[in-house]
């Protein structure tokens, strides 16, 4: 996961106006599905907010699929809520509840030969029921329990595990331990395939930072270091695959003998 910032979305001309005339007639009883064309017509822009049209939950690339906009406070049922929940309709043509995804992280699946589940559907958990919206009102309320790609902070909670891909906290603290195993299950981060791609971009960027470790400060090899050092920056820039978990896993690599590892990060 990597941040992104929903502020550099633009709008199509005269979206706004349709957006709140949608929302008139949803706030009227119309359904929000029946408004679809409002919200699927910011796909690609906001597919373009992040390299390679990739999934914002899970940085795999999205087929054009016509659900790939997800609405982060569902827009129909929520089935986490205490009481009956008829959804955010409120926040059905809200551009900030957009988050752009792909089919796994979106939608309910289950992956019958290797025994995961998962797809966001309508899940929306909260770290404390007791402060949901049923009606408009201030979103910061609410905590949620899934990690947002567009909060300056959640994309670094969560990486994952050298030997094998699997997605996993990063943080030793309960409550944002609790938020990345919620998330992992909810957008089924640890679908196999997934793990099976983001285990080839770990193996490769290890092999990376050994072979760049063995050649750091040696004389004469100073041209194959830097070769390797740039290898391993595009590895973790925000248009590699899983670039967030490979930030992670290089974070794991620094050391006081290797200061280079540092540096690229902060590049
Ligand atoms: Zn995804």
């Amino acid at each position: 996961m990597r941040y992104i910032d929903q502020d550099e979305l633009a709008l199509p001309g005269g979206w706004l106006a349709r957006a709140a005339a949608a929302s008139a007639a949803v706030a009227g009883g119309a359904a929000p599905d029946d408004y679809a064309d409002v919200w699927r017509e910011l796909k690609d822009g906001l597919a373009a907010l992040f390299p390679d049209k990739k999934c914002w939950y899970c940085e795999s690339q999205v087929d054009r699929a016509d659900n790939a906009v997800d609405h982060f406070r569902p827009k129909g049922r929520v089935s986490d809520a205490a009481n009956p929940h008829t959804g955010y309709r409120w926040l059905a043509f809200d551009r900030r509840n957009f988050r752009y995804a792909c089919t796994f992280c979106n939608s309910r699946r289950r992956d019958v030969a290797n025994g995961t589940a998962g797809g966001k559907a309508d899940r929306f958990p909260l770290l404390d029921e007791g402060h949901r919206l049923y009606a408009p009102g201030p979103l910061n309320r609410e905590k949620p329990a899934l990690l947002d790609p567009c909060e300056l902070d959640d994309w670094e909670l969560i990486g994952c595990q050298q030997e094998n891909g699997k997605p996993c906290p990063a943080s030793q603290d309960a409550s944002e331990r609790h938020r990345v195993e919620e998330s992992i299950a909810i957008y089924h981060l640890d679908y196999e395939p997934t793990c099976k791609q983001r285990h080839s971009a770990a193996v490769r960027l290890m092999a990376d930072v050994e072979q760049a470790k063995m050649f750091f400060g040696q004389p004469g090899m100073n041209e194959h270091f830097t070769t390797i050092a740039k290898k391993i920056r595009r590895a973790i820039d925000r248009k590699a695959p899983f670039s967030g978990d490979m930030i992670f896993l290089l974070k794991g690599q620094r050391h006081d003998e290797h200061p280079w590892i540092q540096k690229l990060l902060e590049t």
